[in-house]
């Protein structure tokens, strides 16, 4: 069982162009966006630049296991707008289209807000069947929801929003979990502790279940326990504690998925993933 551990890299130029990006800073895993991330409509990937990742992938040693492509910020699949959803409902299956296009098996995403005009419960029921309505169109991709810090009026910030949009996907065996660590802190739970980590993990394995767990986004954090404000910080920089961080890369049930930083100074990303195979 060994960690896998990289950086949410940029891909401009090129998915390929992720790869070398990657390497460079020492990372086994990575993340990216396969399309512009700010923007509804992107043309299709060309099939050399598909067949260029998959080849430059094998050549450089990842694992296609360990690649994480991060959905759009735009998409809501809980958004009680129509246009919006309908919208939304394009991009994620395009999204998740071109996850499978590049031979990877998941694609993270932000589960969605409710703007006040749905209940929470029936938000995150919708954002279940905008999954499987995906799931059914696409093969040998996992949806990967990301627990969020609840800012404004998103959801999946307590576990049992996660837990409910699990329960409402029919393919239980492709729905996943990312945990982001600045988020968890930021939406109440504290990680600074061993005790605070013993019990969030805890609550995360009865709530949720380490079963779905695929992916980590392991960022420090800017603003303290229960926040609600998404501010990632460098390892180490923030709120977090340096004890946190070793605890993680020593608990096992951390093993073999990817880890990613998405720490906002890109020039540590190296000294990061370096100092986190140290501990
Ligand atoms: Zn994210
Ligand atoms: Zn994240």
């Amino acid at each position: 069982m060994t960690k896998y551990i990289g950086a949410h890299v940029s891909a401009s130029g090129g998915v390929g162009n992720a790869i070398l990006n990657a390497e460079a800073i020492g990372a086994n895993a990575f993340a990216l966006f396969t399309r512009n991330q700010r923007s509804w409509v992107s043309k299709p990937l060309p099939q050399l630049e598909i067949d260029g990742f998959k080849a430059l992938l094998a050549d450089r040693g990842f694992r296609p296991e360990m690649v994480l492509p991060h959905d759009s910020y735009l998409i809501n699949l809980g958004s009680p707008d129509e246009d919006t959803l309908a919208k939304s409902r394009a991009a994620f299956l395009d999204e998740m289209q071109r996850a499978q296009q590049l031979g990877l098996t998941m694609l993270n995403f932000h589960p969605g807000s409710h703007l006040n005009k749905i209940s929470e419960e029936e938000c995150l029921d919708q954002i279940a069947r905008e999954v499987n309505l995906a799931l059914s169109k696409t093969e040998g991709v996992t949806a990967v929801i990301e627990n969020t810090a609840g800012q404004g009026t998103n959801l999946g910030w307590r576990f049992e929003h996660i837990a409910r949009i699990i329960e409402g996907v029919e393919d239980k065996s492709r729905v996943g979990v990312c945990i982001d660590t600045c988020h968890t802190l930021a939406a109440g739970y504290d990680l600074t502790t061993e005790m605070g980590y013993q019990f969030c993990m805890d609550d995360f394995e009865r709530i949720v279940g380490f079963k779905y767990l695929r992916a980590v986004h392991l960022n420090d954090s800017k603003k303290g326990t229960g926040s609600h404000v998404d501010r990632h910080e460098s390892l180490g920089l923030g709120m977090m504690g340096r004890d946190f961080f070793a605890r993680l890369m020593h608990d096992p049930r951390f093993d073999d998925m990817p880890i990613i930083l998405e720490t906002p100074d890109p020039t540590r990303w190296a000294e990061e993933i370096k100092w986190l195979r140290s501990l």
